[in-house]
């Protein structure tokens, strides 16, 4: 039984992991990645297994970050059933028509730019219809009931106490006589929190992952958070100012309600006019109330006693454009909830707009703000802001109050982990990279218990009584030297076997090579032109005897000549495009874009420097960029013999055959600062890919891998 870990891993977003058994395929959670660019490529690129093959998903919740790619995974062949609680999905029916909404405006919004300046137009990752289709695929399971829902295959959701609906998975797999317990904890709740229960406490498990977003934080407690809220609510009120709370819609707006409600009923704040001003937040608020069933008792006991927190004197919830607009001509007196969370999208902007130069106002951050968002930006203290375009001078008080989280902190997680009587090892997931190995050491030091914080695509054979990783075992003896700056992956039939990201990718600013990290191919952009050019053959398009003989100096060469384009033009349509390598282009080496990385050459005198010399030796000659993801892609839609006929490919890769191995074919690139070697089987569809921005090293980590794979 093996275990993969395709997201969440270092990071908190993309939760996604992979468990295969006998002769199945199930994934814990699809979600979709937030954060830095490198992460959200992932988003767009194919994923590291065929969705067809995929038996089931258990998915944990709503949130998009667990659910967000669900709609991708069905449109991209999935179709199997997805289990989830009845909560989880009545919300998820709204979250991912949401999530498809965004994507599909935001991507026309972009191509109205594209298209004039006529460049190739963006497909979104999904939409609203991919998004429907999806939920066609949901069954309802009900808290602690036991499913078996595979031939040796046994699950039951336990509450999680995160969000409404939100699940801890259990799993039982038999492989012969053994039966070995997983626990995913998804994400985990806090304690006494408002309206969801508490999180359930699990006794066994072999295999534990869990979550660790506040892994090193302690969050300020309930009454300490309600008092600040009741402070921040009587000064705006006095000062005769609106109070503009930015809130996620799901989880966020009604702990918000909560505490109002219960606050206005303890006579500590007065009546209030308060607004939910975000269409989302208004239909997951209808999902909570339709499921009142699940509150914790405190909640169930207010709406008994006719206190709802989502219903009471005062409480507005506007969804039209109108209703919304209406808001700005309020000067004083009320409180308005509204997305986003961040203040980076949303209604919320335009409640900024007209309040954050008004003194009397007050913007109160109750949640998490990423660098370079607006709320950041208030939070930092920044004197003026530009909000659509315009310059907007703060003069509000901005307020943040910190533990309104649906996250358990460290107390509360190291409290989950200590309801166990029988604990195997423990995945430690779901948090940046330095909590993730802090809270690992806290686990390691209290309960004895291997531990271990995956890395993204990493896999485990947890058959295995030991927790090392696939990766470290079968490449165990793979060596790198200090002097390689690079990547290097291993892949068979798109799953990913091995990677590793080594050096730099821009030294100056210390930036690392990542797995979407863009390499100059050198001479190796001279197979694609050869590629680009047996895809017109085989089309009937170029007129030339088989097999194809070089014209002048280069295939570049010989692709203008029969085509009489532009080579770069020609590779771009004929390969790059209808292949999808999105991440893959021509670049000047004086005009690299963020992601890709600088080339590193030596000079006579042994100076390392940048890839200056590189354009005086070849010349002005864009250079063809590509990553990982897009040459596997590559060699996958190769092997599938779609894209060029079987015999068209044989004749393509002829020249490159090596070894006795028959059917094993390796291409080279090399530039100064620049190398690169892909080695491929057409039988196994496995790929070895190294690519390097510098010129050591290469060939012997290739070598290694060839060795150590084959
Ligand atoms: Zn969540
Ligand atoms: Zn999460």
């Amino acid at each position: 039984m093996r275990l993969q870990f395709l997201g969440a891993a270092e990071t908190t977003s993309g939760s996604c992991y992979l468990l295969s058994f006998a002769e199945h395929q199930v994934l814990v959670d699809c979600g979709l990645f937030h954060g830095p660019e490198e992460l959200k490529q992932r988003n767009y690129g194919d994923f590291p297994f065929v969705p067809e093959e995929i038996d089931a998903v258990i998915l944990t919740h709503a949130h998009i970050d667990h659910s967000g790619l669900l709609p991708k995974l069905v449109k991209h062949g999935f179709k199997g059933p997805i289990y989830a609680t009845g909560v989880t999905v009545d919300l998820c029916s709204i979250m991912l028509a949401d999530s498809a909404y965004i994507q599909e405006t935001e991507v026309e919004r972009k191509n109205r730019k594209l298209l004039r300046r006529g460049e190739k137009l963006l497909t979104p990752i999904y939409t609203v219809a991919d998004a429907e289709k999806t939920m066609g695929h949901f069954r309802h399971m009900v808290y602690d009931e036991e499913v078996t829902i595979l031939p040796n295959l046994r699950i039951r959701l336990r509450d999680a106490g995160h969000i409404l609906g939100a699940a801890i998975v259990e799993l039982w797999v038999t492989e012969g006589e053994v039966t070995t317990k997983l626990v995913f904890s998804g994400d985990l709740g806090n304690l006494k929190q408002p309206i969801v229960q508490d999180p359930s406490f699990i006794s066994s498990a072999d295999v534990v992952v869990i979550e660790s977003t506040y892994g090193t934080r302690i969050h300020e407690d309930r009454d300490a958070r309600f008092h600040r809220l009741a402070e921040v609510v009587n000064e705006t009120m006095e000062r005769g100012g609106n109070l503009l709370i930015p809130a996620f819609a799901l989880g966020r707006t009604q702990d918000l309600l909560y505490a109002l409600r219960v606050l206005q009923d303890q006579g500590e704040i007065p009546r209030l006019k308060v607004f939910i001003d975000s269409p989302l937040a208004v239909r997951a608020t209808a999902v909570f109330q339709k499921h009142a069933q699940v509150f914790d008792y405190e909640t169930r006991t207010m709406i008994k006693e006719g206190r709802s927190p989502f219903e009471f004197p005062g409480l507005e919830y506007t969804e039209s454009v109108q209703e919304s607009m209406a808001l700005n001509s309020i000067r004083g007196g009320a409180v308005i909830i509204s997305a986003s969370g961040m203040a980076d999208a949303g209604r919320i902007k335009h409640h900024l707009k007209h309040n954050l130069w008004r003194r009397e106002a007050t913007v109160l951050l109750v949640g998490y703000q990423a660098e370079g968002t607006l709320g950041r930006m208030l939070q930092d203290g920044a004197q003026e802001v530009r909000i659509h375009g315009e310059p907007v001078r703060v003069q509000a008080k901005i307020e943040t109050i910190t533990g309104f989280s649906a996250h358990g902190d460290q107390a509360a997680l190291l409290e989950w982990l200590r309801r166990y009587r029988h604990l195997g090892r423990v995945f430690v997931t779901h948090g940046e990279t330095e909590t993730c190995h802090s809270f690992a050491d806290l686990i390691r030091d209290e309960f004895k218990v291997p531990v271990i914080v995956p890395k993204l695509d990493e896999t485990f054979d947890l058959s295995k009584t030991d927790s090392i990783s696939a990766w470290e075992i079968d490449y165990q003896d793979f060596y790198v030297e200090e002097n390689f700056s690079g990547v290097v992956q291993v892949a068979e039939d798109r799953h990913i076997k091995f990677r590793g990201c080594y050096g730099l990718a821009e030294r100056k600013y210390g930036v690392k090579n990542t797995q979407s990290t863009a390499f100059n191919l050198g001479s190796g952009r001279e197979f694609f032109a050869q590629v680009a050019l047996y895809r017109l053959w085989d089309q009937g398009l170029v007129e030339a005897t088989y097999p194809l003989k070089m014209v002048g100096e280069s295939w570049e060469d010989t692709v203008a000549h029969f085509t009489g384009k532009d080579p770069k033009v020609v590779v771009a349509q004929e390969v790059l495009t209808p292949l999808g390598m999105d991440q893959s282009a021509y670049y000047f080496l004086d005009q690299l874009p963020a992601q890709a990385a600088m080339g590193y050459t030596k000079t006579r005198t042994g100076q390392n420097v940048e890839n200056i010399y590189a354009i005086l030796a070849e010349g002005l000659r864009p250079q063809l960029f590509s990553t990982l993801h897009d040459l596997n892609r590559f060699w996958s839609v190769l092997v599938e013999g779609e894209f060029l006929r079987p015999s068209t490919v044989q004749a393509l890769l002829a020249p490159y055959a090596v070894g006795e191995d028959e059917g094993f074919y390796q291409i080279m690139g090399s530039a100064p600062g620049a190398s690169m070697v892909m080695g491929g089987s057409l039988e196994r569809g496995a790929l070895i890919t190294v690519l390097s921005n510098g010129e050591e090293g290469t060939l012997s980590v290739y070598n290694q891998l060839v060795d150590l794979s084959l």
